[in-house]
């Protein structure tokens, strides 16, 4: 099979954050040209990249200069419209392909097409008005999670359920923040979102696997453990401290799960660990993941590295980890109380800096991460916190 693209050629990539920054850095290292396209200027990747192409998603004549002007196109943001990835695809290879994006984008499609591929996910309901959050609750039993079926991220567009009566209230919340955005059920007509039983957890954790378009089985990194701080993931460590049993079970299932979905590039599920011992999927993603962050220092091979050999044919690199490692997401409101002490993280030996170019350090924006090798994840979990808390001026 002939191989996409070996070093010299050109990576495109749709969406232009810091997932896209990650891989053009590596692209750079590599000897790969890469062209980001999103209706950004200045991003986070097009800093990096050889050429940012600022243009809607929904422009498809510029979508297709594009996909022509490259060798292979791959994603940093699932939130592209499958259009784009369509027109892309006339001109270019497309991992991982569009009907995967598709599924990922939207809670219903993911969580329909992942049981019907018979993978444990949490127990669901598709809902379209206050009165059928009312019904699902009876069925899926509460507590309870109401979520809109698309455009939610870190925990966007969600609202807890703890009784039937706060059914109203919850529907208007996740509708009210979905707005126009909100997408609709099969027939167009009607917002659509899902309502999920809340499961007992002892763990989340997310694996990262990566499958080569020039075939062989997926292959995966050891699970990473996520903490969340309102929605939004704050720390990872890896391996996560789990029975290896555990690990073993996550890793197949992520693997088995690329393969069905016939999934090439770099793809993360997140799952649940109950207290009962079961693994649920909660999400997953088509794309490197924040948790996978740490694996640029702590791992034989990068996601970002992975990512770009498995979307240009070559063969993956080793996934296995040199170090027990954890990473903090900074987020703008490390500002708040004036400028970051980077001098203070810098002084602590086993800690890597990571910052993304954004010129707005807003509140809850992901701006950079801190990573931290250790002897055990336990120590790089505490090292990583104390290095974080020091960049607090007021500290
Ligand atoms: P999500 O946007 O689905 O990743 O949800 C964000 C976070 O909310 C997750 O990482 C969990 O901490 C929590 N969460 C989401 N769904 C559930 C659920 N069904 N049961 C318990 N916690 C959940």
């Amino acid at each position: 099979m002939a191989i996409p693209a070996l070093p010299g050629g050109t990576i495109g990539v749709l969406g232009s954050g810091q997932l896209g920054r990650m891989l053009a850095l590596t692209c750079r290292r590599m000897g790969y040209r890469l062209y980001v396209f999103s209706p950004e200027r200045g991003s986070p990747a097009g800093q990096i990249a050889d050429r940012e192409i600022s243009a809607p998603y929904e422009d498809l004549d510029e979508v297709r200069a594009f996909a022509r002007a490259v060798d292979v196109v791959t994603f940093e943001f699932e939130n592209v419209p499958a259009a784009t990835a369509t027109a892309a695809a006339t001109y270019a290879p497309v991992h991982p392909d569009g009907h995967v994006l598709r599924i990922a984008q939207n809670r219903l499609r993911e969580k329909t097409a992942l049981a019907e591929h018979g993978f444990p996910v949490t127990p669901f309901r598709a809902v379209a008005s206050a009165a059928e959050v009312q019904v699902a609750a009876a069925e899926v039993g509460l507590p309870a999670i109401l979520k809109s079926a698309g455009f939610g991220y870190d925990g966007k567009g969600q609202a807890a359920l703890d009784d039937a009566s706060q059914s109203a209230a919850a529907w208007a919340a996740v509708t009210g923040y979905a707005g126009t955005g909100m997408p609709t059920d099969a027939a167009g007509s009607k917002p659509a979102a899902i309502l999920e039983r809340r499961v007992d957890f002892t763990h989340e954790l997310s694996v990262i696997a990566a499958r080569s378009a020039g075939g062989g089985r997926a292959l995966t990194y050891p699970p990473c453990e996520n903490r969340h701080e309102g929605g939004i993931l704050d720390l990872s460590s890896c391996p996560a401290e789990v029975p290896p049993a555990i690990a073993q079970r996550a890793r197949a299932l992520t693997c088995d799960l690329m393969e069905a979905l016939d999934a090439v590039g770099v793809l993360c599920v997140e799952l649940f660990l109950t207290t009962d011992g079961d693994l649920l999927v909660n999400e997953i993603a088509p794309r490197p993941h924040n948790s996978g962050h740490l694996t640029i220092e702590a791992a034989a091979t990068s996601q970002f590295e992975q990512q770009l050999r498995a979307v240009c044919g070559l063969p993956l690199g080793a996934a296995c980890l040199h170090r027990p490692a954890a990473m903090a997401n900074l987020l703008g409101d490390l500002w708040s109380a004036g400028p970051p002490r980077w001098e203070r993280a810098a002084a602590i030996e086993g800690v890597s800096l990571h910052l993304y170019g954004k010129a707005e350090a807003r509140p809850g924006r992901k701006i950079g991460h801190l990573t931290a090798l250790a002897d055990s994840p336990r120590q790089a979990r505490s090292l990583v916190s104390t290095a974080r808390d020091l960049l607090l001026s007021a500290q």
